[in-house]
C-alpha cells in the first residue's frame, strides 16, 4: 500500500519532515492550528557554530550545517523567496574569565574552520557597540527568517492540498486496525511534531521534557549599517531595515506560553543597554516555548507501543540547524526501515 502520512504540527519540525516526504514523492497531510505565535514563528532563527558559556562547537555542526544550508537554499529556489541570510556572528567576550577560556579554546583544531581569520582587529564600531573584552568573528553562520520560511512553505503545500488548518484531537481519530483514520481520511502513519505541548499528550507524557520559555524584543535603532549578528551573551540581530531583534531569555518555570513577563523584557533591555551605545526604541516583544528534552539533542522515531505513531521533537534552541537532518533520518526510518541511532531513538528512551 502506498504510505500516506499525517503530520501533526507544522513548525520547523513538521515542515522539514513534509519537505523530506515531498522530495521522495510520498503523499502527506500537515494539520496545524496556524497560531500566530509558536516557538518556530518567534525564533530568531540563528545558526551558529560556537555557542554557550563555554564557547564549544555545536553538536555535529560539521554534518548538520551543510545539510541545513542545502535544504534551505533548495527551498528558496523552489519557492522563489529568500529566507536564509548567511552573515558572520561577532562574538564579544563578556568578562576576563571568558577571555581566558577563549584563549585556550581558540587553539583547538575543531573550531578553526569557523573562525574568520581576516576579521578586522577592531571587531565592532566602538562608538556604537560596547566591547571592553574583545572577541572573535564566527563564519559559516547566519539566520533563517523562520516566519517567512514557514509561511512560504505553508502556501505551497496548501496549494497542493496537503496543508490543513485544524486542531488534531485523538477523539476524532481511530487507529484500531493498524492504520489511522482522522476526519474520515486514512493514513498509514501519524507523526507528532507538536513541540513542547507533547509533554501534556497522553502518548508522550513519559518523555522527559524540560522546555524553556523564551522572549525576544523587537527594537528600532540606528546601528550604523551593521549587518552581522552581535553576541555578547545575548544577541542582537539586525534585520536589514533598521529593526533589530534582541534576545533571548531562558525561563524554565512558566504559566503562560506566549505572554512576555515584564521581568523578562526588563532583563533583555538591561543587556541591550550594556551593548548598544545608541538610542533605541522597543516596539514589541514575543514569547514562545522551546521544546527541550532532558539530556537529549532531540528524539525521533516510532512510539514504543504504537508502531503507526511516530514523533519528532526536542529541537531545543537549535531547530533551524537540526530539523533538516533529523527529518531526513526519520523519513529514511519510516520509508526504508533505516535504523535510528540509539541516542536519538524515541523507542529506546522509554
Ligand atoms: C524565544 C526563542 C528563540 C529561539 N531562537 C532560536 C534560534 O535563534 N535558532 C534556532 O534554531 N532555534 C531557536 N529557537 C528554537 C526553535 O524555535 C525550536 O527549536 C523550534 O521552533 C521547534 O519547532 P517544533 O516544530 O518542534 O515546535 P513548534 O514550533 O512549537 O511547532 C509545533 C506546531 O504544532 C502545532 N500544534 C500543536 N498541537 C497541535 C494540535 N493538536 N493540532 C494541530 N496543530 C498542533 C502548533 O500550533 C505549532 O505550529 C527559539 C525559540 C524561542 C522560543
Amino acid at each position: 500500500m502506498t504510505p500516506r502520512i499525517l503530520i501533526i504540527g507544522g513548525g520547523l519540525a513538521g515542515m522539514a519532515l513534509a519537505w523530506r516526504l515531498h522530495e521522495r514523492g510520498v503523499p502527506f497531510l500537515i494539520v496545524d492550528r496556524d497560531e500566530p505565535l509558536t516557538s518556530s514563528k518567534v525564533a530568531a532563527g540563528l545558526v551558529a557554530p560556537i555557542t554557550g558559556l563555554r564557547l564549544t562547537l555545536n553538536w555535529r555542526y560539521d554534518t548538520l550545517y551543510p545539510e541545513a544550508m542545502k535544504f534551505y537554499r533548495d527551498k528558496e529556489s523552489q519557492l522563489g523567496t529568500r529566507f536564509y541570510h548567511q552573515v558572520p556572528i561577532v562574538q564579544l567576550l563578556r568578562d576576563e574569565k571568558a577571555v581566558m577560556q577563549w584563549q585556550k579554546r581558540r587553539e583547538q583544531p575543531e573550531v578553526q574552520p569557523y573562525l574568520n581569520a581576516s576579521a578586522p582587529e577592531s571587531l565592532v564600531n566602538e562608538a556604537i557597540f560596547a566591547n571592553p573584552h574583545g572577541g572573535f568573528e564566527q563564519q559559516h553562520s547566519g539566520w533563517l527568517d523562520t516566519a517567512a520560511f514557514l509561511a512560504a512553505s505553508q502556501r505551497y503545500f496548501e496549494s497542493l492540498g496537503c496543508w490543513q488548518r485544524e486542531e488534531f484531537s485523538l477523539e476524532r481519530s481511530d487507529g484500531s486496525d493498524g492504520s489511522l483514520v482522522w476526519n474520515g481520511q486514512t493514513f498509514t502513519r501519524a507523526v507528532f511534531c507538536i513541540g513542547w505541548e507533547a509533554a501534556r499528550h497522553p502518548w508522550f507524557d513519559w518523555v522527559p521534557f524540560r522546555s524553556a520559555r523564551g522572549t525576544v524584543l523587537q527594537v528600532t535603532a540606528d546601528t550604523g549599517g551593521e549587518t552581522r549578528i552581535i553576541n555578547n551573551g545575548s544577541w542582537l540581530l539586525p534585520r536589514g531595515d533598521s529593526t533589530l531583534r534582541v534576545g533571548p531569555t531562558y525561563e524554565f518555570d512558566f504559566d503562560q506560553p506566549h505572554t512576555p513577563e515584564p521581568e523578562a523584557v526588563a532583563g533583555l533591555e538591561t543587556k541591550l543597554q550594556s551593548l548598544l551605545k545608541r538610542p533605541y526604541q522597543i516596539t514589541d516583544s514575543q514569547t514562545g516555548v522551546r521544546p527541550i528534552i532532558q539530556h537529549r539533542q532531540a528524539l525521533i522515531g516510532r512510539h514504543p507501543a504504537r508502531p503507526q505513531i511516530a514523533f519528532m521533537n526536542g529541537l531545543g534552541s537549535k531547530g533551524v540547524l537540526r530539523a533538516p537532518w533529523l527529518a531526513r533520518q526519520l523519513m529514511e526510518h519510516l520509508l526504508d526501515g533505516k535504523p535510528i541511532e540509539s541516542e536519538l531513538d524515541l523507542a529506546g528512551n522509554l
